[in-house]
């Protein structure tokens, strides 16, 4: 090997590490932030060393490519909200996807234009990557756009899943077409149908699926950039496809065990095919915001359970306000955070966090569990499936087996929502109907802020 393909497998070598250091960090949000910027550095050392990569061609190309993407990603990056973050990661995700089947088309194309037969395996690995990249480009696409509210429907029509079947095997027919003998109309039909299997797979699927679809997406383009860089003999992208591969298999089966969801299921879209689950006995009953802030003024124990009605509200800096005047008064406070409350994975921590909430105040599902029975007050807002009992209690019920927030074993529970409207899953909650429970209606963030008002007047308007 030269003294240059050294430098070059040794850059690859440490910034691989790097990748898998940044990975870790990211477990915590507490390094999570530094954690990126490991990763980071470890991409930008990868992209420096492969300009080294001896006998390169098309420098001032790649010189292009690399200002606009990266003037491109900088101006998006600063500029979108929060909220929109889930659709900018499926585009993203998507760009990754078809980035590696752009690289499958590259290497297919030059191999047929000079007629050399490369090795069978490299152009099985070329073929498989780019199909799977195609899906991802396309597909990711799609959910993008339902994300972003510029469609908004499932499509669906009687027999789609046959079709659909028949799109991927006239896909892998055309691709092995290509490997039987290298050809321009087969190239061309194989990445047709890829793209046209990723929009098609996508469709019937529902908006509020779409973090589970994208999560994986994402792992299909960990698995195509990887099987690329097989092709090009580029060890930083097979080792970082493999990553992001297996990351986002493990995120996908995480999300999807969360919400109690079979992987199949998202993807054949059968939601709540189970039907509606028994009927709950008993009425709401009502509070008022001064006898909630009495109640939680004169608590030991409050916890705070947050779901996607706090982030439609952006009610997440009042109820820290409200958080912080009871942790003056000597309360001791916690926010409980299930793993798929909102809409997408850390959802929850991203809008506490922006509020200031310090993170030893966030308390995960299973350790916060065994605390409720000792709890004066759990105060819900906007969370609905995740604390209903009847995943627990209901056979019948289409959340049966999701783990939830046991929240119902509280001395009194308060839930702040507008009224009767229902959760993602479409179903009654048994906790509002319990006992112990009392309904605090209205928006997250006007009952959040009626509680401070009130916790300030019993504190004789101070503050
Ligand atoms: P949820 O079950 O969707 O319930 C949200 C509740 O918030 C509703 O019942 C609604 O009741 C209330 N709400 C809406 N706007 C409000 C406002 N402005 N002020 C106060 N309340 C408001 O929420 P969740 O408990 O967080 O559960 C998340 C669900 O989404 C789970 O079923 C999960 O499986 C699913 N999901 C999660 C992810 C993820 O990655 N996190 C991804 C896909 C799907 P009112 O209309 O009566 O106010």
């Amino acid at each position: 090997m030269s003294t240059l393909g050294m430098i070059v497998a040794a850059s690859y070598f440490v910034a691989a590490t790097l990748f898998l250091l940044g990975l870790q960090r990211m477990a915590s949000p507490r390094t999570a932030r530094s954690g990126i910027q490991w990763a980071g550095v470890g991409m930008v050392l990868a992209t420096l060393a492969t300009f080294l990569v001896p006998g390169l061609e098309n420098i001032g190309l790649m010189l292009v490519a690399i200002a606009l993407g990266t003037g491109l990603a900088w101006i998006s990056g600063k500029k979108v909200a929060i909220t929109d973050m889930p659709q900018m990661v499926a585009l993203y995700n998507g760009l990754g996807g078809g980035s590696a089947a752009a690289i499958g088309a590259v290497e297919l194309l030059r191999w047929s234009g000079t007629g050399a037969a490369p090795p069978r395996l490299s152009l099985v690995l070329a073929v498989l990557g780019a199909l799977i990249g195609a899906v991802a480009l396309s597909g990711s696409v799609i959910a993008w756009a339902k994300l972003d509210g510029r469609m908004d429907k499932r499509y669906v029509f009687p027999g789609q899943q046959l079709f659909n079947l028949a799109v991927f095997v006239a896909a892998l027919i055309a691709g092995g077409l290509i490997v039987h003998a290298l050809g321009l109309p087969w190239i061309v039909a194989f990445f047709a149908l890829a793209l046209a299997l990723g929009v098609l797979m996508t469709l019937p699927i529902g908006g509020a699926d779409m973090p589970v679809v994208i999560s994986l997406y994402n792992a299909f383009t960990g698995l195509a950039v990887a099987l690329e860089g097989y092709v090009l003999g580029n060890e930083a992208l097979i080792i970082a496809g493999t990553m992001v591969g297996a990351a986002g298999m493990l995120l996908t089966k995480l999300m999807a065990k969360a919400m109690n969801r079979s992987i199949a299921s998202v993807l054949f879209s059968n939601f709540s095919a189970s039907g509606r689950g028994a009927a709950i006995e008993g009425s709401q009953k009502p509070i008022e915001a001064a006898d909630v802030a009495a109640l939680m003024a004169y608590a030991q124990r409050v916890v705070i359970v947050p779901g996607y009605g706090m982030a439609v509200a952006q009610a997440q800096h009042k109820i820290w306000e409200l958080s912080q005047r009871l942790i003056e008064r000597g309360v001791k406070v916690r926010f409980a955070i299930h793993p798929v409350a909102g809409r997408m994975p850390g959802h929850m921590n991203v809008l506490l966090a922006e509020a200031g909430v310090p993170y030893d105040l966030i308390v995960d599902m299973d350790d916060v569990n065994p605390e409720f029975s000792n709890t004066d007050v759990a105060l819900v807002i906007g969370a609905n499936d995740v604390v209903n009992p009847v995943a627990k209690t209901d056979p019948q019920s289409p959340i049966y087996g999701m783990p939830i927030l046991d929240v119902v074993l509280a001395k009194n529970v308060v839930v702040i929502k507008r009224g009767k409207g229902t959760g993602f899953a479409g179903i009654e909650n048994a906790l509002f109907y319990a006992d112990n429970t009392r309904m605090l209606y209205g928006d997250g963030a006007e009952a959040a802020g009626a509680l401070v008002a009130e916790l300030k007047a019993l504190d004789g308007g101070g503050h």
